[in-house]
């Protein structure tokens, strides 16, 4: 029989179904429940095709061919009927595909994989599994506001797994090595790339580029690499020396740097488009802004001050300092003023507490340290009086409506104007992005920094492209670090010739909130155990000097704190075939969002773990269970909504699946059910089970 499938023809004998045809064509036609040497069942009806002269779509895995089909498995409208078809499998998916930490580090950074080695006491394992998405987390590991401890699960249970310090301790540990790790590096492919700015987002793309065999030199206006990690953030919270250990590594990986050198004083960009293939641009946000008050040039600027301080100036500030601002840079400025011995430093805020945009610790602190925190003021004039001091004339306020950044908007209350007297002010109350050099050489911008394409960077000159605080306005260092990688991925695909598209992620389901019966279910088997927090110097010792505030996780912490960590995501994540095709025909897995149901699990089996709530009710696993001579094996339970996968006669998972545990994990095509120890093993590589954390096995 002749059978065309997508313009291609083959003779196969009678009773071939159409999948089998495509399959011999090399045609790939998408299925979940059917599994080769088994009657198809048709379930999933993710093999639609479109036969010529019928009006409907038929399942390829059991429409037997007849002679002289025509069949479309691929154009539009089987496509779309295939998307539907896995959008409506994960409308009511009860599984993370990643951790929720993984999910919420803009780095993407793979925390469980990471935490594991640390927890089984192979810390410097965990450094190509760190490095693979992040650049500098040793330095993040100091300074990352930690957006991921947010969502880690185990906060429901006891407290969040001290993530940043993991990372930290990790990179710390390979660093004090000789030979620390270095990610492989492609060979070299003769092309060169120009960054501008070497702060997180230009260290971080040289990072990738070189590892993909571009050579890069760094441009940078500042003697030294490290942008804002180095002449922003003082070095009680970040040393230089951890700083330049993880720069160190990327000179190791080939990494020139030209410093003392800024754009649109020294070099145009044209200069650099002629002489080199690509043009990466990371030169932050770091222009001050003014207080926009009467008498403003009497403030110095935060960044300023900050920038004096990291290159070994003391600058002579008085008794009495008001900082005016509540964000990172406000808090950097008050801190290190009481270092350099100010007796008295006031922080004057024009919100409360609640809104301030720094991370909650700062301002404690601050607090400890002995700085005195104005909240609802704002100053509106500057005055230098005839000693030399200056009095800030200042107004209460109180808050109004959300502004465009969701938070209330202070607004001055009549009347309530009052003066304080100070020896000096500085201003840190945010900074923008010096756009003037990129206009002048052709670069569109926007309102907050320059315009690029999201998904990839590029910019309107398709060989340059821009990320960062550049592209964002001030921002965080995991986001410039991201922006770095992505830069990377296009750029790399920009030198090939490649259609610059960035880096495509897969679908990630999330639960999102659990309820309590769901907590309940997921900490059952884990035993509580308080977080492990770095030694910290005391306060009265910390306003005195430098030194570094919180050091890092001991070896035995770290393993107790990576232990912790309950090794949340799918079990399959990387083998489940319906997250494969889900990306693959970019369905949106919360389009039907409706009520998903419930997470469950069952533990009861000692090889393989079931989620009902990872089910598709494909029955692969029942007719596995019934070839492999199972007595009681496995069958669909339940009517309507309430339908899943049971041991009949309420059996249970150990008597159902009694020989074919492992085979119906196989041929699963989600991670409902899954080996337990499926994760730790890819995890894991050289361990046996019995010498990992035993979380790893119950959660
Ligand atoms: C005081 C302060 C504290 C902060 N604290 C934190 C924190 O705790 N946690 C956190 O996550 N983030 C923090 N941030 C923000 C974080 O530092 C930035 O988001 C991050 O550094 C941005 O990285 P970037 O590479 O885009 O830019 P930057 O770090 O600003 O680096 C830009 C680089 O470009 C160079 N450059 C600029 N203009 C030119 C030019 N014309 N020619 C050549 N070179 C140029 C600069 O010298 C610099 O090296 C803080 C920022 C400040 C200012
Ligand atoms: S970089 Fe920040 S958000 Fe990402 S894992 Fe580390 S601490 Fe968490
Ligand atoms: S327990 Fe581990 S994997 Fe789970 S959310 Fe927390 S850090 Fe992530
Ligand atoms: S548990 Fe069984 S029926 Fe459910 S998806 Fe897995 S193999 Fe299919």
């Amino acid at each position: 029989m002749k059978v065309t499938i997508d313009g291609k023809t083959i003779e196969v004998e009678p009773g071939t179904t159409i999948l089998q045809a495509a399959r011999r064509l090399g045609i790939d036609i998408p299925t979940l429940c059917y599994v080769e040497g088994f009657e198809p069942v048709s379930a999933c009806f993710l093999c639609a095709v479109q036969i010529e002269g019928r009006p409907n779509l038929s399942p390829a895995c059991s429409m037997p061919v007849s002679d002289g089909m025509v069949v479309d498995a691929s154009g539009d409208e089987v496509r779309a009927a295939r998307r539907m078809a896995l959008e409506l499998l994960l409308s009511d998916h009860a599984g993370d595909c990643v951790a929720p930490c993984h999910a919420a580090c803009p780095a993407g950074l793979d925390i469980a994989g990471f935490a594991f080695p640390i927890a089984a006491g192979r810390p410097r394992d965990a450094m190509p599994i760190i490095a693979d998405r992040l650049a500098l987390p040793r330095a993040l590991g100091q300074v990352c506001p930690r957006l991921c401890e947010e969502h880690c699960r185990r906060g429901g249970l006891d407290e969040s797994v001290s993530i940043a310090a993991l990372h930290r301790f990790a990179a710390h540990v390979d660093l004090e090595e000789e030979e620390p790790y270095l990610p492989p590096k492609a060979p070299a492919t003769g092309r060169s790339v120009a960054i501008i700015g070497a702060g997180p987002a230009g260290l971080a793309a040289a990072y990738y580029l070189l590892q993909r065999g571009h050579d890069c030199t760094l441009f940078d206006a500042q003697p030294e690499p490290g942008g804002m990690l180095r002449y922003g953030i003082p070095e009680y919270r970040l040393p230089n020396e951890a700083l330049d250990a993880e720069v160190d590594l990327i000179r190791r990986l080939g990494a020139q740097f030209e410093m003392n050198r800024r754009w649109g004083r020294d070099f145009t960009l044209q200069e650099l488009r002629d002489r080199f293939d690509a043009v990466f641009i990371a030169i932050g946000a770091q222009r001050s802004q003014s207080l926009r008050c009467e008498g403003d040039e009497l403030a110095w600027s935060g960044i300023d001050f900050l920038d004096r301080v990291a290159k070994g100036e003391r600058p002579e500030l008085g008794q009495r300092v008001i900082v005016v601002g509540g964000g990172n840079t406000a808090m950097d400025v008050c801190r290190t003023a009481v270092r350099l011995g100010a007796p008295e430093v006031i922080v004057l805020y024009r919100r409360t507490r609640r809104e301030m945009p720094c991370l909650m610790e700062e301002v404690e602190g601050a607090e400890e340290e002995g700085v005195q925190i104005e909240y609802l003021v704002a100053p509106t004039r500057l005055q230098r009086n005839p000693d030399g001091t200056l009095t800030v004339t200042c107004l209460r306020m109180e808050l109004g409506e959300p502004d465009e950044s969701g938070r209330r908007r202070p607004v001055p209350i009549a009347g309530s104007e009052f003066s304080l007297q100070a020896d000096t002010v500085i201003a840190a109350i945010g900074q923008t992005v010096e756009l003037e050099p990129a206009q002048a050489d052709g670069l569109e911008v926007t309102r907050w920094g320059l315009a690029v394409n999201p998904q990839t960077l590029q910019t309107n000159l398709p060989d340059v492209f821009a990320g960062g605080d550049a592209v964002s306005g001030p921002d965080l260092a995991v986001r410039a670090v991201a922006a770095g990688r992505l830069a990377a991925v296009s750029i790399d695909q920009y030198l090939r010739g490649e259609p610059v598209v960035g880096e495509r992620q897969p679908v990630n389901i999330l639960m999102r909130r659990l309820d309590d019966t769901e907590l309940a279910e997921l900490y059952r088997a884990i035993e509580q155990k308080p977080r492990v927090r770095g030694r910290m110097i005391d306060p009265q010792r910390r306003r005195e000097t430098f030194e570094e505030i919180e050091a890092p996780l001991d070896p035995d912490q770290a393993r107790a704190e990576a232990g912790r960590c309950m090794t949340c995501g799918c079990r399959k994540v990387d083998a489940c075939k319906l997250r494969v095709y889900a990306t693959q025909y970019g369905a949106d897995p919360y389009r039907f969002e409706g009520e998903r149901r419930r997470f469950a699990q069952d533990l009861s089996h000692p090889e393989v773990i079931y989620e009902p709530g990872k089910c598709i009710l494909c029955d692969t696993c029942v007719r596995v269970a019934q070839q492999a001579g199972e007595e009681l094996g496995l069958t669909i339970i339940g009517r309507g909504f309430q339908v899943a996968v049971g041991v009949p006669f309420g059996g249970t998972l150990a008597e159902g699946l009694r020989r074919a545990a492992r085979q119906a994990a196989e041929v699963c095509p989600t991670g409902a059910i899954a080996l337990r120890t499926a994760r730790a093993c890819d995890l894991c590589r050289s361990q046996t089970p019995h010498e990992l954390p035993a979380e790893t096995f119950s959660a």
